[in-house]
């Protein structure tokens, strides 16, 4: 049995929907006051009230979820948002480094835009957003920073995205000199790597895709929000305390086949 989580302060970028979304229910489901990001404030808004729960404020087992308007690959947001989470809860103990984007172009057509713009949500964004609640995060005694990295990148590849997975890759690097640089204060740093999860982005992608990327993963499903939720709240509790600078691949087995051979079973 873990030590609860309940009462603690948990921030989650881009927990508005998809994964971080996934994130946050089980936090608050834990008990935790769970903080919610991402810049669209009608999605936040309707993501925090469900869940919540309809209605309410408060989680089943006593906890809260609330969310804040910002753009991660901003400073001033970045701060803006300590300062509203540190106003309604006093301190913070796990910021979760979620909010990412991927979008696709290839190396030949790629803009020094598209650049840009991957690098600095995804890479920026989650060095900016652990900055800025640092001094909290001292302040805990456990705090915790989990990063939401990719398998794309640190283990795969994908065409169209380079710069993505460039950036997935070097969330890691950041991951290790944080983790030595922040463990003289008690706070470990991870990440946790999906694999294929059903978000709400990937149903427009339709049926045929959604079964042939099933066929190969040896799980044969697609991960859910919430594998990679509990990956997370895994690391933040006290028995994890001695986990860091490591990441955790949450991907049904998908990046073990060494070939597609290796899914047809005898
Ligand atoms: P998603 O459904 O598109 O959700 C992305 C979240 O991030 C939304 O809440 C979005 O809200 C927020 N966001 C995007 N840009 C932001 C910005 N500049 N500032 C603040 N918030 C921002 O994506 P997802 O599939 O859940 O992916 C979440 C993370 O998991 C990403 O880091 C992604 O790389 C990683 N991942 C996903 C998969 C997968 O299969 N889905 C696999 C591996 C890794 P707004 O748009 O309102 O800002």
């Amino acid at each position: 049995m873990f030590t609860p989580v309940a009462g603690r302060t948990v921030v989650v970028t881009g927990g508005s929907r998809g994964i971080g979304k996934g994130i946050a229910r089980v936090f608050a489901a834990a008990g935790a006051n769970v903080v919610i990001t991402g810049r669209d404030g009608a999605v936040g808004r309707a993501a925090a009230k469900e869940l919540a729960g309809a209605g309410g404020s408060g989680s089943a087992a006593g906890g809260s979820v609330s969310y804040v308007a910002g753009d991660v690959s901003s400073a001033a947001d970045s701060a803006r948002l300590a300062d509203e989470v540190l106003g309604r809860f006093g301190g913070c103990d796990v910021v979760c480094a979620n909010a990412g984007i991927f979008p696709s172009a290839s190396l030949e057509t790629m803009t020094e835009g598209d650049i840009d713009l991957v690098l600095g949500v995804n890479v920026k964004g989650a060095l900016l957003v652990v900055q800025a609640f640092l001094p909290a995060l001292k302040a805990s005694g456990h705090g915790r920073v989990i990063l939401t990295s990719s398998i794309t990148g640190p283990f795969t590849g994908f065409p169209g995205w380079a710069h993505y997975g460039a950036s997935k890759a070097a969330m890691l690097s950041y991951m290790r000199t944080a983790a030595i640089e922040l463990a003289p204060h008690r706070i470990t740093v991870n990440a946790v790597l999906p694999g294929n999860i059903a978000t709400e982005g990937l149903t427009v992608l339709g049926d045929a895709y959604q079964a042939a990327m099933e066929a190969s993963i040896p799980m044969r499903r697609l991960g859910e929000v919430e594998d990679i939720g509990n990956a997370a709240l895994f690391l933040a509790t006290d028995e994890a305390a001695y986990i860091t600078g490591q990441s955790i691949v949450v991907d049904g087995g998908q990046i073990l086949p060494e070939s597609p051979a290796a899914m047809d079973l005898p």
